[in-house]
């Protein structure tokens, strides 16, 4: 996995190459900041810190995770996002 331009370029097991979209990528970030998280009443809260700006759509570093998904970490100082291989291949590629 590498970015290049604005595109995560991933390669599976496989074969077969995806790439996403770093803004795109960041808008799928599945952790509870982002998500939003339901309390016990059913409501959605969303912290206010999960605004983006622009170097929340660069990519600094990528780590893998347990051999299941890949940590993120923007440009923004946010990681708390794990990206599951299957979350990220359910993702639309631009390729
Ligand atoms: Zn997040």
């Amino acid at each position: 996995m590498q970015v290049v331009g604005n595109e995560l370029a991933l390669k599976w097991g496989d074969g077969e190459e995806q790439f996403v979209v770093l803004d795109e990528l960041r808008r799928a970030c599945p952790c509870a900041v982002c998500v939003g998280e339901i309390d016990v009443l059913g409501q959605m809260h969303k912290s206010p810190s999960s605004q983006l700006n622009n170097t929340s759509f660069q990519i600094n570093r990528l780590q893998l995770v347990g051999g299941y998904a890949i940590q993120v970490f923007w440009g923004d100082g946010h990681s708390t996002g794990l990206y599951s291989f299957d979350l990220l291949r359910k993702m639309h590629s631009a390729g």
